[in-house]
């Protein structure tokens, strides 16, 4: 721990930690944030900065999490802070519509083309579940086909990821979710095009959609092999069923236009979340106008929220959304692109078997050897070298995901000072991943 440039011990975290676990499941409002997968004090932090957080205990971080995705101008962008400033200033919530849901709602059709019309909700799980249910009210039917590895939310259907064979009915991947709700979800492999045909032909008229991460980061980043996205399309336009498109996470991230941007394919549903928020509870799913016609109040399928559309919130989409132009996809591209180098390099100078993968600026490191295509493949690498390379970086002011099975996230505010750092942590945390041993 000599060459460490922080003590590891985080007093002022572990102090909240431990209150929060007197009032709060775990200590924590989501489960990844508790550390569980790595170990250690989760930290709890007081500010955000460009690229920079700082925790209770005073000390900085280059942050790789970017709030699992939406600050991709980094923590408090002036622009944006000034936004919902304004917007604060007029009132929190109306629960009436107001201009700025539109005004969102707009920015998103015009940057997304088959995006023909929208429906804003809080958070991302609130998309997806939406959209499943909508894709069931306008098919009539009942079944989702999802794939093994995808997060689409705790949405109860979507929670299913294991249960691996052939159209196989999956098992509840909790307790709380029902046997019937699991029965209806059939769960494939991802990449599997076979898979998905095989799927169609045992259940004729039976699936109303086939909902996939536009390009999967939560399986550690994993991208569809060419033609797959295309295929799933082909095979629900063959067969009566919706293709639905998880954007939550790609959406205005990958590209101006998300994943659809990158590779084209047109859903008949998209979601959204994260970046479209600006890091605030702002969420939508959309799509083909005749589908989303059958929406309450035009159509008879059932949706609504207090806060929807909420006016604080779409401010601040919407200024982020206006501030990602090309010019700042082409910074964070790069931003990325010399991350993923200098972290190869530093693994590969210790001979740490690892692949580095990426979407976009999405990228993730497996500490196996690549490609990794599937979650059987990315469950296979050896998650040890992970946590010894968290821990590490941590230590020397680096914040990365808590788990190997999740993204990277870079920002346009991720300058040459906090690559710097990187770079400095990095061959500590790659001999640190080198010495690990299970
Ligand atoms: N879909 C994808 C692809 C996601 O990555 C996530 C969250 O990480 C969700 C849905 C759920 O979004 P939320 O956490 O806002 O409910």
């Amino acid at each position: 721990m000599s060459e460490l440039a922080y003590p590891y011990e985080a007093p002022a975290s572990q102090a909240l930690f431990d209150r929060a676990a007197a009032v709060t499941p775990g200590g924590v409002n989501s489960p990844v944030r508790a550390f569980r997968a790595v170990g250690g004090t989760p930290r709890f932090m007081v500010s955000g900065t460009g690229p920079y957080l700082t925790d209770a205990d005073g000390r900085e971080y280059v942050d790789l999490v970017c709030s699992w995705g939406p600050m991709i101008l980094g923590h408090a962008h002036p622009e944006v802070v000034a936004a919902v400033q304004e917007a604060v200033a007029r009132g929190t919530s109306f629960g009436t519509p107001a201009e700025g849901e539109v005004a969102l709602a707009e920015a998103m059709v015009e940057r997304v083309a088959p995006l023909e019309e929208v429906r804003l909700v809080s958070s991302g799980t609130e998309a997806t579940m939406s959209a499943i249910r909508l894709a069931r009210g306008f098919t009539q039917r009942t079944k989702v086909v999802k794939f093994a590895g995808c997060y689409h939310g705790h949405v109860d259907s979507l929670l299913a990821a294991a249960g691996s064979g052939l159209a196989t009915f999956a098992l509840p991947d909790t307790p709380g979710v029902t046997g019937a709700q699991a029965s209806d979800t059939i769960v494939l492999p991802y990449n599997d095009l076979e898979a998905v045909h095989a799927a169609f032909a045992a259940h004729p008229g039976e699936i109303a959609c086939v909902i996939t991460e536009a390009s999967p980061g939560n399986m550690g980043v994993v991208p569809p092999l060419p033609g797959f996205n295309q295929g799933l399309k082909d095979a629900c336009a063959a067969n009566g069923a919706l293709f639905v498109s998880d954007e939550v996470m790609t959406g205005f991230r990958t590209s101006k236009a998300g994943w659809y941007g990158v590779e084209g394919v047109v859903p008949d549903l998209m979601t959204f979340g994260k970046v479209m928020g600006g890091g605030f509870p702002a969420a939508a799913f959309g799509g083909r106008a005749d589908v989303m016609a059958h929406l309450a109040p035009a159509g008879p399928v059932y949706q609504a929220g207090t806060l929807s559309g909420n006016p604080v919130a779409t401010a601040a989409g919407l200024a982020q959304l206006r501030l990602l132009d090309d010019a700042a996809y082409e910074k964070v591209d790069a931003v990325s692109a010399r991350l993923q180098s200098l972290v190869t390099e530093a693994l590969t100078k210790e001979g740490v078997a690892h692949t580095v993968q990426n979407a976009s600026n999405m990228f993730s490191v497996f500490f196996t050897d690549g490609p990794v295509t599937n979650y059987d493949e990315a469950k296979a690498q050896e998650s040890f070298r992970f946590t010894a390379f968290f821990h590490s970086l941590l230590a020397n002011g680096v914040y990365l995901p808590p788990s190997s099975f999740e993204s990277w996230f870079v920002s346009t505010a991720h300058d040459e000072r906090a690559l710097q750092r990187i770079a400095d942590a990095l061959p500590a945390a790659a001999r640190a991943a080198a010495e690990a041993s299970a």
